[in-house]
């Protein structure tokens, strides 16, 4: 089994540092030959906008949209749950998400006061405790399909869910020094 963390902005190495303290081969994912060989994907948070760009001058975008097609397990956070999503309130207009995840999602929804902050989450399922989380400049998941099963709330949004072999976070979960939600993810899709 080898990982691999999309390594074209955001917070990549954090994500790379959380599997290899799992045990996890992992590469850092910045051309089409890099993505041939992996089996399941991290797509970091960081800026979507901007990382959305990157994927057409990387050309990863439609081979990235064909391994998800082809149901590759991946895990978004915050900017990476917002490219996968099919529904993105406030982002750019030329800003084209993958629309894997039956969410919609609005960008950058907690206003600037609130820019940045920590809660405690129940996650469901999730044994040793609440998970403590980390939110930059999160977006907010105001709705989700059938499909979707909410895993974490926070504020009454969902903040953690699963769709089949999509994982994904608003917030930070490489930045916790806690490695249960990233092996939740590997365990539950990798199956
Ligand atoms: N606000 C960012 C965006 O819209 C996401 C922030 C993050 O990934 N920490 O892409």
């Amino acid at each position: 089994m080898k990982a691999g963390v999309l390594a074209l902005q955001g917070a990549f190495r954090e994500h790379g540092e959380v599997l290899d303290a799992l045990g996890v081969a992992t590469i850092e994912v910045r051309t089409p030959h890099e993505l041939a060989g992996i089996d399941a994907l991290v797509i970091p948070g960081g800026e979507s906008t901007t990382m959305g760009m990157l994927l057409d001058t990387s050309g990863l975008r439609e081979p990235i949209a064909e391994r998800l097609r082809e149901s590759l397990p991946v895990f978004g956070t915050c900017a990476g749950l917002i490219l996968l999503a099919d529904d993105v309130i406030d982002g750019r207009p030329d800003q084209e998400p993958f629309g894997v995840l039956d969410a919609r999602v609005r960008r950058n929804a907690y206003g600037s006061q609130l820019a940045s902050f920590e809660a405690d989450l129940d996650v469901r399922g999730l044994a040793g405790g609440s998970f403590r989380a980390v939110f930059i400049r999160a977006p907010v998941v105001e709705a989700v399909g059938d499909a979707v099963e909410v895993l974490a709330e926070h504020d009454g949004h969902p903040v953690l869910v699963r769709q089949g072999r999509i994982f994904a976070s608003t917030f930070h979960p490489e930045l916790s020094g806690d490695l249960r939600i990233h092996e939740r993810f590997l365990s539950e899709v990798m199956t």
